[in-house]
């Protein structure tokens, strides 16, 4: 066995490396780019060494780099990981030159499966049955026109050197043919540098069962399977194990099918063999068809490690220390369900764009696995894949191990940054997924309903006023009230519109607040608030931002008072209070000619005391309020006349 390996990777895929190699006694190295030196892989390795610049062709794909990494820190072994360098045979080739072991597959395995039209020619030679379509060597569009045509429509254009649902076009009727064609090989140019394609029949109501396999370099046994059909323009969302629906007579089928398809290629360690299941009419032995072949550790693997009990990374790192696989296929069985939900930093409304930014808070509920590489605190860069964390959770059947998912959704909480956290939400709760009607299509079709925009109540406003107004404690009641103004203070709530939110203390742990459209009795009782009767949920307020996360997050913009003193001054030459408050002082007079900048009052509120400045250069042509008066947000103070040009 080993004694030190090198983690070739970064987040959560490095981290859920470093926690089994750890259980096994192992030293880890981690390599980072210049952009996570202060991330939790870092912090978790026994060593760290950074290979470069944040962008992944300056660091993690860096062969060379990491390769002498390992061999100045005295690493035996290199992990890859999934995505980066986890399938680039030749990297595994440099490993092995430089006398380290490859966690993983042989160079010459990940190039057997490496392009898909080869890798199906393989398997139909190894009896594995492969979907029907054209995978030839002939590229001459009127030629592939005539394969697809033979094939019968819809039929679905791939990229063969593709990944990640990218190169790939659906085609539903002869007309469209030569428009796909030109689409599918424009992005797998620019996306794999390869624009060859392969055409296959569109399944209908398509399901995406995969198999894990487990080789070490002779046998292999498989893992059952995963269901991955619940996708959002290929790419997958929820996974779990086993697939619904499944019969002991198919699971055997593909399970046989699966382990053929890695012995042909004497597959060493972890990989997953992906097959296109027709689910129009139940699952059936004969109806199954491979795909594709991940030489790699996957990312929902959790979930099968959840029914097996098995730890696959310890199984890829005694293999590639030499052992021979842990066990056998007769020792393996299914215990319960499982399901895995990938979080990611993304904008759903904006039509799922990846977003950035720094997570104010963090945290997951006690009875789920978290993987996840990000911690609060730590910022989603542009840099990488914006997964912050993947929820993986088991029950003893589907639909306990349902209800656990859609409560470990509920009891995450994310400040900071937009998630997909309620579209997770919204799935885990749909009752087609929860009938187990599952198949490619039923986000696309759902689309609407999986994403509709929260409603945020008014007790949900209040809390969030009241947190804003950094009063949720209620010995900050004293604090807050009488330094300031004895009974009544302002917040101004942003979420699409501005929303001023009157807080007015009524007694020991007891306020009204008054929100747009309703006002909000709030009482401390218990150790926690209520509002209107119902308990306060968790935020967190920090920033300028406060998160109130009842409805999977909602988070607002406390509207800064400076900020919108300044704007308030701005423009049309108009002063207004940017908040209640207690005019101190007026400091220009009707008539005076002033500049831009120059002071024109100063208003005292939330215990601060703010200068309002003139927007422009211009005369002062009314004056409205005198010292000491008290005025209301949006009041106009002042008003100018701008200098003629
Ligand atoms: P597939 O969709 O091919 O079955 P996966 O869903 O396991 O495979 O992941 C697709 C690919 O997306 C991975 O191989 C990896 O390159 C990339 N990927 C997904 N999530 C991440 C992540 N968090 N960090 C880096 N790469 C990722
Ligand atoms: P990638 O390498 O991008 O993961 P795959 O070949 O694995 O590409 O296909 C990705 C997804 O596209 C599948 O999970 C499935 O949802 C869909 N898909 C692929 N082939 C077919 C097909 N022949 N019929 C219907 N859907 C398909
Ligand atoms: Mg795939």
């Amino acid at each position: 066995m080993f004694d030190t390996i090198l983690i070739a990777n970064r987040g959560e895929i490095a981290c859920r490396v470093i926690e089994t190699a750890r259980a096994m006694g192992l030293r880890c190295v981690a390599v980072h780019s210049t952009a996570d030196a202060a991330s939790k892989h870092v912090q978790m390795a026994d060593e760290a060494v950074c290979i470069g610049d944040p962008a992944p062709a300056d660091s993690y794909l860096r062969g060379d780099r990491i390769i002498a990494a390992a061999l100045a820190t005295g690493a035996q072994a290199i992990h890859p990981g999934y995505g980066f360098l986890s399938e680039n045979p030749g990297f595994v080739d440099q490993v092995t030159a430089a006398g380290l072991v490859f966690i993983g597959p042989s160079a010459d395995a990940i190039r057997k499966m490496g392009l898909k039209d080869a890798a199906k020619a393989l398997m139909e030679q190894a009896g594995v049955p492969v979907v029907p379509g054209y995978h030839g060597a002939d590229q001459d569009p009127g030629h592939l026109e005539l394969e697809a045509s033979k094939i019968g429509y819809p039929v679905l254009i791939k990229a063969v050197a593709g990944g990640g649902g990218k190169g790939m076009r659906l085609v539903e009727r002869p007309e469209g043919f030569v428009d796909g064609l030109e689409r599918a090989k424009a992005e797998a140019r620019t996306s794999f540098g390869n624009d060859a394609v392969l055409i296959e029949k569109y399944v209908t109501q398509p399901r995406h069962i995969e198999v894990q396999v487990f080789g070490d370099g002779t046998r292999a046994v498989h893992l059952f399977e995963r269901d991955c059909s619940l996708q959002r323009r290929h790419q997958k969302v929820i996974e779990e194990a086993p697939a619904p629906g499944m019969t002991e007579d198919m699971r055997a089928a593909m399970g046989a099918a699966a382990v053929r398809a890695a012995e042909a290629i004497g597959y060493k360690g972890a990989g997953t063999v992906e097959f296109i299941v027709d689910g129009s009419n139940g699952l059936r032995a004969d109806g199954f068809w491979f795909m594709e072949m991940n030489t790699r550790l996957q990312v929902e693997h959790p979930v099968t490690e959840a029914i097996t009990g098995v730890d696959l990374v310890e199984w890829q790192i005694r293999v590639a220390a030499g052992e021979s696989l842990p066990c056998a296929q007769e020792d393996l069985s299914i215990t319960g369900h499982a399901f895995e939900a990938r979080l990611y930093a993304e904008d759903v409304p904006a039509g799922f764009l990846p977003a950035t930014g720094r997570l104010a808070h963090l945290g997951f509920p006690a009875d789920v696995r978290a993987d996840s590489g990000v911690r609060s605190g730590d910022s989603i860069s542009p840099f990488y894949d914006p997964m912050i964390a993947k929820l993986i959770v088991h029950g003893p059947t589907r639909a306990v191990a349902l209800q656990k998912l859609a409560r470990g959704l509920a009891g995450t909480q994310v400040a900071g940054t937009v998630t997909n956290l309620a579209f997770l939400g919204a799935l885990a709760g749909h009752k087609g997924f929860a009938a187990g009607e599952v198949d490619t299509g039923l986000i696309g079709r759902d689309l609407a309903g999986l994403t509709e925009a929260p409603v945020v109540t008014s007790a949900v406003l209040a809390q969030a006023a009241l947190w804003a107004a950094g009063l949720e404690t209620p010995g900050a009641w004293d604090r807050g009230f009488t330094l300031w103004q004895p009974l009544e203070r302002t917040v101004v709530l942003h979420r699409g519109e501005d929303m001023p939110c009157v807080l007015r203390i009524m007694g020991p742990g007891r306020a009204e607040i008054a929100v747009p459209g309703a006002v909000v009795q709030a009482v401390h009782r218990g150790g926690r608030w209520w509002f209107d009767d119902q308990p306060a949920a968790q935020a967190h307020c920090a920033g300028g931002r406060v998160t109130v996360f009842a409805s999977y997050g909602i988070g607002f913009d406390v509207v800064d008072p400076l900020e919108r003193a300044a704007e308030a001054a701005g423009g049309d030459g108009l002063t207004l209070a940017p908040m209640p408050g207690r005019v101190v002082s007026v400091h220009v007079h009707a008539g005076q000619v002033v500049q831009a900048g120059d002071r024109l009052a100063v208003l005292e509120a939330m215990k601060m005391e703010h200068t309002l400045v003139a927007g422009l250069d211009g005369t002062v042509a009314e004056v409205l309020v005198k010292d000491g008066d008290q005025v209301e947000a949006g009041a106009p103070l002042i008003r100018l006349e701008e200098e003629e040009a």
